[in-house]
């Protein structure tokens, strides 16, 4: 494991509402189309402190949200291919969501982290 999901250093957020052009931000689960946090690459890296700068966020979509509609086809987390790509998820909040199937984040085609949420824990 790397750390749990509601560790402050990924900043954790639901999102809500996402289109093309952006998204709400939100506490809870429930009505949320999808989660966004810091990419786990940088944690625990000295020029990437709590309070510091970040390398780039990780939005991953929701195949199945509750109380909601999924993002739209044009909007939320993207394959390699640029088509849209949505998770599976459970959980009832940050501290025991799971996704599936595994993440594999990467700006510009690269992969910089291929982990898993599991429990609320990032590995
Ligand atoms: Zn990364």
């Amino acid at each position: 494991m790397i750390a749990r999901l509601s560790d402050p250093w990924f900043a954790a957020v639901f999102t809500s509402g996402t289109t093309a052009t952006g998204y709400r931000k939100q506490d809870v689960l429930d009505g949320a189309d999808g989660v966004r946090f810091w990419c786990p690459c940088g944690y625990g890296k000295a020029q990437y402190p709590v309070d510091g700068a970040r390398p780039h966020a990780v939005i991953v979509s929701f195949a199945n949200p509750h109380g909601c509609a999924p993002a739209p086809p044009d909007a939320g987390s993207r394959s390699r291919d640029g088509g849209p790509s949505r998770w599976t998820m459970s959980g009832t909040g940050l501290h025991d969501l799971t996704l599936n199937p595994s993440v594999d984040a990467g700006p510009e085609g690269a992969s910089c982290w291929h982990g898993w949420i599991v429990n609320g824990e990032v590995s």
